[in-house]
This record gives C-alpha cells, sequence and structure tokens, in this order.
C-alpha cells in the first residue's frame, strides 16, 4: 500500500442498520465519516419484505424502504459514501488502511458492520422467492404466516428455535432434515418434539421451491431412498446458519471460532484499539435490526470517546 496525505477520522466500512447508525452518529459528532458502503449495501434487510418489528413504523415497512431511510438519514447530517468493495486492510500500524479497489484510504479509526449473510440452499427460485414465501428470520417475518402451513430447513437450535416459534402463527410447521438425527441440543429437541403442530420429515434435501409470485411448495427428495416428493406450504424459512462477514479481517482481529470478532463485553471495541465492530458481524445471539443499529450507536460513541482522548 502507498502513502497517501489525507487521513480520515474515521471510516465505516458497511452500510446497512448498524453501519448507517454508526454514520448518523459520527456525522453528528461532527467527525465527518466517510462510509464505505460495498456494492451490496443494506444487508439483510434488502431480503426481506414487510418490517413490523422496528420501532417507530406502527403500520410496517418494507426492508429496502427502511434502509433506504437509514441512509437518508445518515446523508443528511454528512456522511459520505463511497458504493466500492473494500478489498484489504491493515490494522497492524496507525493511521489504519483500508484500500479500496485500487484506492489506498487511511483512518485513525474504523467501525466494521459488515453484517452476516443467512447461509441459503443455493436454490434459484430460493432467492427468487425471498421475501415472498422463502425467509431466513422467523421472528421477522412469523406474522405474515397466520394459520398457513410453513416448512424450515434445518436440524440445529436455529431450525428449532424458529419452528417453535412459527407454531404462534402457523397451522402446521414441518422440519426438514438431511439426516435422521438433529443436531440441535437436547432441551430444544424436547420442546420441539412436545410441540404437537410440529411435524418432521428426516433425510430429506428440498430440490426446489416451487410458485410464480409467491411460493405455493417445496420439492424434496429423501436421500436414502431417492424418493421424490412434493409438500404444499406458503413459507420456507431457511435455518442453516449464518457466515459472518469477517474474511477481510481474518489475522487482524481477535476472532470467536465461529468467525465472529471479538468484542469487549458489552462494548463495541476489538482486540486492536481504534477499530470497533457493530451490528452482526459481532453478534450471533440478537441478530436483530433494532439491536444492529444500537450497537452501531455504540460504536460511533466510543469511536467519538477513542478519537477525543487519542
Ligand atoms: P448449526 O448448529 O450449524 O446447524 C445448522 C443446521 O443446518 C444443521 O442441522 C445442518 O445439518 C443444517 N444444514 C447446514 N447446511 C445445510 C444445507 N446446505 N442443506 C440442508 N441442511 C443444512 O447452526 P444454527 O442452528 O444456526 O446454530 C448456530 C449456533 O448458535 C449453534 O452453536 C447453536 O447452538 C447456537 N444457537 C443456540 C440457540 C439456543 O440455544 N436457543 C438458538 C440458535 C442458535 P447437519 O446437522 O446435517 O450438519
Amino acid at each position: 500500500m502507498s502513502n497517501s496525505q489525507k487521513i480520515e477520522d474515521v471510516i465505516i466500512i458497511g452500510g446497512a442498520c448498524a453501519g448507517l447508525t454508526a454514520g448518523i452518529y459520527t456525522a453528528r459528532a461532527n467527525l465527518n465519516p466517510l462510509l464505505i458502503e460495498g456494492y451490496q449495501s443494506g444487508g439483510q434487510l434488502m431480503l426481506t419484505s414487510e418490517v413490523e418489528n422496528y420501532p417507530g413504523f406502527p403500520e410496517g415497512i418494507l426492508g429496502p424502504d427502511l434502509m433506504q431511510k437509514f441512509r437518508a438519514q445518515a446523508e443528511r447530517f454528512g456522511t459520505r459514501f463511497l458504493t466500492k468493495d473494500v478489498t484489504k486492510v491493515d490494522f497492524s500500524k496507525r493511521p489504519f488502511l483500508i484500500q479500496v479497489e485500487k484506492e489506498e484510504l487511511k483512518a485513525h479509526a474504523v467501525i466494521i458492520s459488515t453484517g452476516a449473510s443467512a447461509n441459503l440452499l443455493g436454490l434459484q427460485n430460493e432467492s427468487r422467492l425471498m421475501g415472498k414465501g422463502v425467509s431466513t428470520c422467523a421472528t421477522c417475518d412469523g406474522a405474515f404466516f397466520k394459520d398457513a402451513k410453513v416448512c424450515v430447513a434445518g436440524g440445529g437450535d436455529s431450525a428449532l428455535e424458529e419452528a417453535i416459534f412459527l407454531t404462534k402463527f402457523a397451522s402446521e410447521v414441518t422440519l426438514i432434515h438431511r439426516r435422521d438425527e438433529l443436531r440441535a441440543s437436547k432441551i430444544m429437541q424436547d420442546r420441539a418434539h412436545k410441540n404437537k403442530k410440529i411435524k418432521f420429515i428426516w433425510d430429506t434435501v428440498i430440490t426446489d421451491v416451487l410458485g410464480q409470485d409467491q411460493m405455493t411448495g417445496l420439492k424434496l427428495k429423501n436421500k436414502k431412498t431417492n424418493a421424490e416428493s412434493e409438500i404444499a406450504c406458503e413459507g420456507l424459512f431457511v435455518a442453516i446458519g449464518h457466515t459472518p462477514n469477517t474474511k477481510l479481517f481474518k489475522g487482524q482481529l481477535n476472532m470467536h471460532e465461529n468467525g465472529y470478532i471479538d468484542t469487549l463485553s458489552n462494548r463495541t471495541q476489538t482486540s486492536v484499539e481504534g477499530v470497533f465492530a457493530a451490528g452482526d458481524v459481532q453478534d450471533h445471539f440478537y441478530r436483530q435490526a433494532v439491536t444492529a443499529a444500537g450497537s452501531g450507536c455504540q460504536a460511533a460513541i466510543e469511536c467519538e470517546k477513542f478519537l477525543a482522548n487519542r
């Protein structure tokens, strides 16, 4: 990386709930933030339709519209945006170096808010019908499936948690797992087995999502017998794990064994002083838009204090 003169006070990497909130707060603190939002900004809410649990929108709001409002608010206070992907970082010395394609940027502080991506099955119609029956978040979308038949893919704690949550709304929840043994903890298994609304389909993979404008069912294949079948359902909740977007930071910051960035307890400070991590990139527990936004606010305040004390 070559030398460049300008040193930013703070660079925010990632333009969804956490990053945009950090943008609002750092801009209002006169830190003139530069937010590198990447080509796929807006995060997981861009894959959601109606958001009903974000406070302040009693009628609900579409995920992409909510992100647009976050962005407009950050822009209003002077956050500058760069719609490119970060290709490399160097946090080993200060100022920190951030390479954006061929451009090299420097900053006294960095807020990382690159989020996590829900793992998908990789089916073409799964992506096409995302938000039209297919979802990766029961907490966000479960209430849209009142009295409907829905399916959940996965056999871990998340899948069982989603299935149990969905029984509040759905008439029937079918959990489809690729093996005949669940990965989930015993307590979650017991709860799911006791719930009369939950049915299980074992040793089965989903091979297609059916439907034109709205999903209507799934195509299935039994792994042991190779028998193919279809199941009619209005929703599919894919709960096969999340992957934090932390590849860029490997070797630079301490991370949990599951790949999420390590931060000090109840803080956003990472293992490198002056580098903060906010939102789903460091949170594998709550994973909500509102908690990500709160965490972006925390990071901005910690960053402001760090810069003032520097
Ligand atoms: P996970 O434990 O990694 O489970 C993922 C599940 O998805 C597994 O059953 C796996 O099948 C299945 N799977 C993965 N890729 C698949 C594919 N391509 N097609 C079909 N199935 C696929 O992930 P998680 O459930 O999200 O949990 C992550 C961590 O958070 C775990 O440590 C979990 O205990 C924790 N967690 C805890 C709670 C709780 O305590 N309430 C709630 C949520 C999460 P196989 O089993 O065959 O590999």
